[in-house]
């Protein structure tokens, strides 16, 4: 306890243009609307500052938790011990015409919502990452998770990825193949910020790409993603139980299922609504509740999709 009052009193020793606040209650920032305090919480301008964030939690030998757009994570109701580093004001995007390779790039910062890059790319008349348009998170979550939906994966137009180093260095990585699969992209290791990255554009006239990016949305709004606060899925899939998570979950008829104010979508298996009432602690065990009647049941252990972040044991 002593040791988290005087990090917030080392804040001062934090020199940013940027927000800083101490105790930010992470509900405010999640999809979920569920989670605790963050000790110290800040939302860097540019490089130079998220280099100066990076610098004092290595000074305070602490691992900074690099925020997104907080829609695949779930928050303890402790909080986070610690830094939050919230990417949301590297917001800049431009497309830029690649000679070498005679193709329009999509220059996009971490922190924009990448349904706003989506929608952006469209007004100028490119496809690429209408896939994505609708769906809840920024840019730099979007890469990390290495998203899909549609039949689109983000490593698919992925051109580059700007990173930045705990130590304050920059790289500029170029997509392996063998670096990304199912819901996995190199960055899960979480030794580097994601500060901004390229995408492929495709020219393709206007209103053709939001005719597909309105159908995006309405798939989603008839499948209830935006009826109640989420974080999407709350299982990934595999291939090997041979039927999508939602699927296994509805075949013990868990819908509506609730602990507290946490329920099971009713509209689908694989989603975990807040009610309105949700603590971070009823939403983990409704999930814990499903993972271990679907072990009983069929003998398949579901992997979470959706992180668990901050202050889980005592
Ligand atoms: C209604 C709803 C529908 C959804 N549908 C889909 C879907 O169809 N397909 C799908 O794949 N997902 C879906 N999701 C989940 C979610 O939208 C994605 O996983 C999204 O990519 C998460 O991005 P985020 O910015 O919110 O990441 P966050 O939740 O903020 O963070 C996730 C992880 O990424 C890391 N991270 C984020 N930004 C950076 C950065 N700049 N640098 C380094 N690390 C970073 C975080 O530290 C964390 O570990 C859905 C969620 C909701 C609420």
């Amino acid at each position: 306890m002593l040791e988290m009052v005087s990090l917030k009193k080392s804040v001062g020793k934090i020199n940013i243009r940027g927000r800083l606040t101490v105790d930010e209650p992470m509900a405010a920032h999640t999809t979920f609307r569920v989670g605790g305090p963050a000790d110290i919480f800040a939302q860097p301008e540019d490089v130079v500052d998220l280099r100066a964030l990076l610098q004092f939690s290595c000074g305070e030998g602490l691992s900074p938790f690099i925020l997104g757009g907080g829609a695949n994570i779930l928050v303890s109701d402790r909080g986070i011990r610690g830094l939050v580093i919230d990417m949301s004001r590297f917001s800049s995007i431009s497309i830029k015409r690649e000679t070498s390779v005679e193709q329009e790039t999509l220059h996009v910062q971490a922190g924009l919502p990448v349904s706003d890059a989506a929608a952006w790319c469209a007004e100028q008349g490119y496809a690429g990452l209408d896939f994505l348009y609708s769906m809840p998170g920024s840019v730099g979550g979007a890469v990390w998770m290495n998203a899909r939906c549609y039949d689109g994966e983000v490593y698919n137009v992925l051109t580059h990825v700007d990173l930045l180093h705990h130590d304050g260095t920059q790289e500029r990585y170029l997509p392996h193949p063998e670096d990304f699969a199912y819901k996995v992209s190199p960055f899960q290791d979480n030794r580097r910020v994601i500060v901004g990255c390229g995408f492929r554009m495709t020219p393709e006239p206007r209103d053709a790409v939001w005719q597909r990016m309105q159908h995006y949305r309405a798939d989603r709004e008839q499948k209830g993603h935006f009826a109640a606060p989420s974080a999407g899925s709350m299982f990934k899939n595999n291939r090997d139980f041979g039927s999508p998570s939602g699927v296994i979950i509805d075949r013990l008829g868990l819908r509506g299922y609730q602990i507290g104010g946490a329920r099971i979508s009713d509209r689908h298996a694989n989603i975990i609504i807040n009610t309105g009432t949700a603590t971070a602690a009823d939403i983990d065990q409704l999930a814990t509740f499903v993972a271990d009647r679907v072990h009983e049941r069929f003998g398949f252990t579901l992997e979470r999709e959706v992180l668990r972040v901050g202050q889980w044991e005592e």
